[in-house]
């Protein structure tokens, strides 16, 4: 999507990409939705088809610097490489064995 973008715009031709997928095109419609940026803006009352379509568009979406939640602190930024940015713990295949080996070296340490 480039930018700037008019969300209106969007929020229109989703509308108008599912309505007609409707079983129930003559009921009322069941929620207002509105958008209103410096772009432009809309309010559209849409179906109970179409609102529970675009709740469940915005359930699947994930944000792509979501890469999970770090084990180690809980932390929600982990980067490119799954290396946490809070506490520094790597995730992934190379992560765990280095955790392992660090438990190791600790393990064997402690001794
Ligand atoms: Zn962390």
């Amino acid at each position: 999507m480039s930018t700037p973008f008019d969300p209106a715009a969007v929020v229109a031709a989703f509308i108008d990409a599912v309505a007609p997928y409707d079983p129930h095109p003559e009921a009322a419609p069941v929620a207002m939705v509105g958008v209103r940026t410096a772009m432009g803006e809309g309010v559209f009352p849409v179906s109970d088809h179409v609102i529970r379509a675009m709740c469940k568009a915005l359930a699947a979406y994930r944000d792509p610097a979501d890469r999970g939640t770090c084990v180690e602190c809980g932390g929600r930024h982990l980067d490119e490489n799954l290396h946490c940015q809070e506490c520094g713990r790597l995730h992934g295949i190379l992560g765990e064995v280095i955790a392992q080996h660090a438990r190791r070296v600790a393990a064997e340490e402690a001794t």
